[in-house]
């Protein structure tokens, strides 16, 4: 049996899977937080290109992706599914278990599939420079990675607190040529308001979020980009599940569950989307989004219209949400330090026809060290949620005795992660629950 399946170049996706079709029930609107009117593509227009725009709001199924796009593509996609079996051996379960491998791109997560698509419809629009924040640093090193392949300038606002666990997350963005500030930074308003408040303050994607906008929506060379959330971004990540989608087909294998960890919720609709096309029309698909008890958007937020960033500076949009002004404890998965989620994982969770589990971090980082002694890849602590509800699944089977197939995205590696890891090996991890955080 085979371990490695993979695909040639020449099976690359040709276009990415709009979900915008198939939904059940409508995605409720943008609002313009000033007229509460649902806002139009010239709102946006001031940070994103229109094509992007476009895309957003589109109605299509399909979307073509363009050549020069899947031409970086090619440095390293299709990227390879992987049958676990040392690991479905180690749990004794009868369960089969397969993963998607994101962590073979450039910096080492799905996050370039949307950075590259990003870069490439800012130059067209005669854009030079982006911002964007990022948490972990795989967005802010995907988009620098992205920015150098187009020749254009890169901003990132890092989160202070990731900035300061993850030093070489900085140097591979300036190994890529972009410029990194630890946010908040005194580069903006926002940012100089927030230090004046708190001059210790470990930042967080919302306060982040703000600076960048700022920064593009202040300059008229300069546009913002975002890794998660939007539509268009979780649309640029379908590639993943149409290429999982081949995969599979190719040993006649068909997910009965479909797991990916979930902070924006942009890996979690890469490798499931395509996938649901088919729950849609009736196949029998269970999907599971993993997030961190510290942050547990899905699980304890609710369902309401409310901003993407602390500032309330982007419009509304109707999301789960833990409240624009929560800032999540300093956990190390800082991917899934989201206060909200994407409207449109949002609805799918909401109409019930995908489910969501939470897990503290340090049973996350046990499951990841198993992962690691079995299949040799050290995954990324956001990636690690996913692989515990996979553990949780295929245990099940084995008391059950049923051999379902299960299908996770691994999002990407824990490469730049290790100290992470160094405290979790020497029992210093802590495990925050959303509730004391919120001062309950
Ligand atoms: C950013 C990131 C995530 C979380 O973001 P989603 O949009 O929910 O996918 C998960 N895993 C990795 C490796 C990431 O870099």
């Amino acid at each position: 049996m085979e371990t490695k399946i993979d695909l040639s170049e020449k099976d690359m996706p040709v276009s990415w899977y709009n979900i915008n079709a198939d939904l059940p029930a409508p995605l409720s609107p943008p609002l313009n937080p000033g007229t509460n009117e649902p806002i139009g593509p010239d709102d946006l227009s001031v940070i994103f290109p229109m094509e992007l725009i476009g895309q957003e709001m589109s109605p299509e199924r399909w979307i073509p992706i363009p050549e020069p796009v899947r031409d970086i593509y090619r440095l390293y996609r299709p990227t390879p599914l992987i049958r676990a079996h040392r690991l479905e051996k180690a749990l004794g379960t009868p369960a089969k278990i397969f993963y998607k491998y994101e962590g073979v791109s450039p910096s080492g997560s799905h996050k370039p599939n949307t950075a590259i698509a990003q870069a490439y419809y800012n130059k067209e629009a005669g854009i030079k420079r982006l911002s964007t924040e990022t948490g972990a640093g795989q967005w802010g090193s995907a988009l620098s990675f992205a920015c150098n392949a187009f020749g254009l300038e890169c901003m990132v606002y890092m989160v202070k607190v990731s900035y300061e666990q993850k030093p070489y997350r900085r140097s591979m963005m300036e190994v890529w040529g972009a410029n990194v500030a630890s946010s908040p930074s005194n580069l903006t308003d926002f940012g100089r308001k927030i230090l004046a408040e708190d001059p210790n303050s470990i930042g967080s994607l919302g306060i982040a979020i703000s600076e960048a906008v700022e920064d593009a929506a202040t300059k008229d060379d300069t546009n913002y980009t975002l890794g998660s959330v939007l539509n268009h971004v979780l649309l640029h990540q379908t590639v993943i599940g149409q290429e999982a989608k081949k995969q599979m087909n190719s040993i006649d294998e068909y997910p009965d569950i479909i797991i990916g960890c979930c902070g924006g919720g942009s890996n979690l609709a890469g490798i499931s989307y395509p996938f649901l096309a088919d729950k849609f029309a009736g196949k029998d698909l269970r999907v599971i989004a993993a997030e961190p008890k510290a942050c547990p958007t899905l699980t304890a937020g609710e369902y309401k219209y409310d901003f993407g960033d602390t500032a309330g500076m982007t419009p509304l949009v109707q999301m789960y949400t833990l409240g624009h002004e929560f800032v999540p404890a300093g956990i190390h998965a800082g991917g899934l330090r989201y206060h909200g989620d994407s409207p449109q994982i949002s609805l799918l969770y909401h109409e019930g026809i995908i489910e969501a589990v939470a897990y503290h971090q340090n049973e996350v980082f046990k499951v990841a060290v198993e992962f690691a002694k079995s299949e040799g890849i050290i995954p990324a602590p956001e990636a690690a949620h996913a692989i515990k509800s996979v553990f949780d699944e295929a245990n099940k089977c084995k008391e059950t005795g049923e051999s379902k197939t299960i299908l996770f995205n691994l999002s990407g590696h824990g490469n730049f992660d290790l100290s992470a890891y160094d405290q979790y090996l020497s029992g210093d991890l802590e495990d925050y629950d959303y509730e004391k955080e919120a001062g309950a």
